[in-house]
């Protein structure tokens, strides 16, 4: 697809599955076996990562995923357009959880950077950790803007210029990341959803990669949106066990499972977005699999799974 010249809410999919990728380096279930053996109908993805712009030159990454090297390489969008320069402008965090930040510690080329997350967030990140100091080499290296819950954020190019969207983040039911559940118990700061607005259009882009369950600001977030990316992580609650793989139900996990009676694809039914995606897809899945029925459920209710290199505008 060719972007052309027009603002609108330019989205390119970098990465698409859940934290391991898929398959999953030391996983032998039967979806990563078979995607590994040609076996099963299937494609590789790597983990979460999207990328969005107004105008196809400034963009903003949502999340920085472990494969952000790899993620920019495979998008001629993001390659650089002079001898040290980066059309990312910014990059946004939903959450701490390693598999949407560790990517930030990748970056760390003298490039400065600008993060937008909660303040918790940040926290997350920055304290007590000694490997952040190699996004400290110059002062101002990494400049955090925070996003506060309920208020729209403008996202802005480096040198101060409007891109063209703004975003609100939105709470979603979550959990510290693994490495932070010592510190207590969890924030409505810790995990959050994007409302991201173009500004001339009003088209917005629904961006909610990691949610618990249903709250009315899940609702709210979702309604009205041309395009709405979701939790994709779980087809079933005891998807895990099931397979011999955990012990960690889905809820455990602060991930919201898509099928069955209390899953979300039945409690979203009547989404009216014209454009619906499932993300974050772990490789324990059954909608990975092309032939499955868990994948014809989610095609009938008008729903896709995301895969790497999607390109779409709004
Ligand atoms: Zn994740
Ligand atoms: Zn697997």
């Amino acid at each position: 697809m060719c972007f052309g010249g027009a603002r609108f809410v330019l989205i390119r999919v970098l990465g698409s599955a859940a934290g391991g990728g898929f398959p999953q380096w030391n996983c032998g279930c039967a979806n990563c076996r078979g995607v590994r053996t040609g076996a099963i109908p299937a494609t590789p993805r790597t983990q979460e990562s999207v990328a969005v712009s107004a105008d196809g030159d400034a963009w903003f990454l949502l999340n920085a995923s472990p494969e952000i090297r790899q993620q920019i390489e495979g998008c001629p969008l993001l390659h650089p357009r002079g001898p040290r320069q980066s059309p990312i402008e910014g990059v946004l965090l939903t959450n701490g959880d390693l598999d949407h930040c560790l990517g930030l510690l990748s970056l760390r080329e003298s490039h400065p950077l600008l993060v937008y997350a909660t303040e918790s967030v940040r926290r997350g990140f920055t304290d007590d950790n000694v490997l952040y100091r190699t996004l400290q080499r110059f002062p101002d290296q990494v400049t955090w803007r925070e996003l506060k819950l309920g208020r729209e954020e403008e996202l802005l190019r480096a040198e101060g210029r409007p891109s063209g969207l703004r975003v609100e983040p939105v709470p979603v039911p979550g959990k510290r990341p693994v490495h932070l559940e010592h510190t207590g118990a969890s924030e409505a700061e810790d995990s959050v959803g994007f409302r991201i607005r173009e500004d001339r259009t009003g088209r917005v882009l629904a961006y909610l990669s990691g949610v618990g369950g249903f709250t009315p600001a899940v609702r709210q977030a979702l309604d009205g949106a041309d395009c709405v990316f979701f939790d994709g992580t779980f087809w079933s609650e005891d998807e895990l066990s099931a397979q011999g793989l955990g012990t960690k139900r889905a809820s455990e996990m602060a991930h919201w499972p898509v099928g069955g009676p209390g899953g979300s694809l039945r409690a979203l039914a009547g989404l009216r977005a014209p454009r619906r995606f499932f993300i974050h897809v772990n490789n324990t899945n059954p909608i990975l699999r092309e032939d499955s029925p868990e994948r014809a459920a989610v095609r009938e209710a008008g729903w896709d799974v995301a895969r790497d290199d999607l390109e779409l505008s709004l």
